[in-house]
């Protein structure tokens, strides 16, 4: 190769790579897991999918493009509606995995186009609409917490747990240090409402947070039934 060639061709790796940093458009995602438990207890209540009462498991909140400065984009394209006919295929583990809880009793629909125009549009480089909620499904399925808390001897049953024990567990079993989000129930007691871990920016590695959202838990928080 002469020194023409040579030189054009670093030119060409230099522009790839602008246009990768350029495109970069978050830094990584928030994977978000909510006990279902915790949704309905509190003072605003829940209502269950018209397909019925979902299993007592943890179920998907979201999986939400972050920037490591702490904020997050949202509501990213406008052209790109929700479009049910893009995941018909998943709709059925959808319902088992990604319950909507929201009043009046719906089929889900809602949620999850509310999760894909609010956060799923801004991460749009990487995933389409299909491998979105496809990607999200596969965590879940990497990340068993009610296995692990169980396992653990923390179990959904109204008692108090230590809340370094609960992220003690998970670390140990995952090898990733988890978020805790706390809500309140009815008689003002802190409770595990989700739980966060932190994703690549391709949506396929758990991986270490760089950053966590703020809020607060109590040292000892209930796990309630569901
Ligand atoms: P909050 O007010 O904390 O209960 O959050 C309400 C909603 O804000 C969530 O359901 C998310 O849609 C959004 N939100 C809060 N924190 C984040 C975050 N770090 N990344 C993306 N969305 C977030
Ligand atoms: P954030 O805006 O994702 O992405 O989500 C916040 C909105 O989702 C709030 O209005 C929450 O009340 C609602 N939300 C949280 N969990 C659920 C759930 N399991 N089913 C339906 N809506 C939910």
């Amino acid at each position: 190769m002469n020194h023409k060639s040579s030189i054009l061709i670093i030119l060409l790796i230099i522009q790839c790579l602008a246009i990768l940093v350029v495109s970069q458009d978050f830094d990584f995602f928030y994977f978000v897991q909510q006990w279902p438990g915790s949704y309905c207890d509190k003072k605003q209540s829940c209502c269950y999918p018209k397909s019925g009462k979902p299993a007592p498991d943890f179920s998907i909140h979201g999986l939400w493009p972050n920037y490591k400065d702490g904020s997050y984009p949202s509501n990213c394209d406008p052209d790109s509606p929700f479009d049910e006919s893009k995941i018909s295929d998943l709709t059925n583990k959808m319902q088992e995995d990604w319950p909507t809880l929201a009043c009046p009793s719906s089929d889900g629909l809602t949620f999850w186009g509310h999760e894909w125009d609010k956060h799923g549009t801004c991460s749009e480089s990487v995933l389409d609409q299909h491998d979105y909620f496809a990607t999200t499904l596969n965590l879940k399925k990497q990340v068993n917490l009610l296995q692990i808390l169980t396992d653990a001897g923390i179990n959904p049953d109204g008692e108090f747990y230590n809340l370094e024990s609960i992220k003690d567990a998970i670390k140990g079993a995952t090898g990733y240090t988890p978020w805790v989000e706390c809500n309140v129930d009815g008689s003002g007691n802190s409770q595990l409402y989700q739980i966060y871990m932190c994703v690549d920016n391709s949506g396929s590695h758990i991986i270490e947070c760089d950053v966590l959202p703020h809020g607060k838990c109590a040292s000892k928080i209930q796990f309630p039934s569901f």
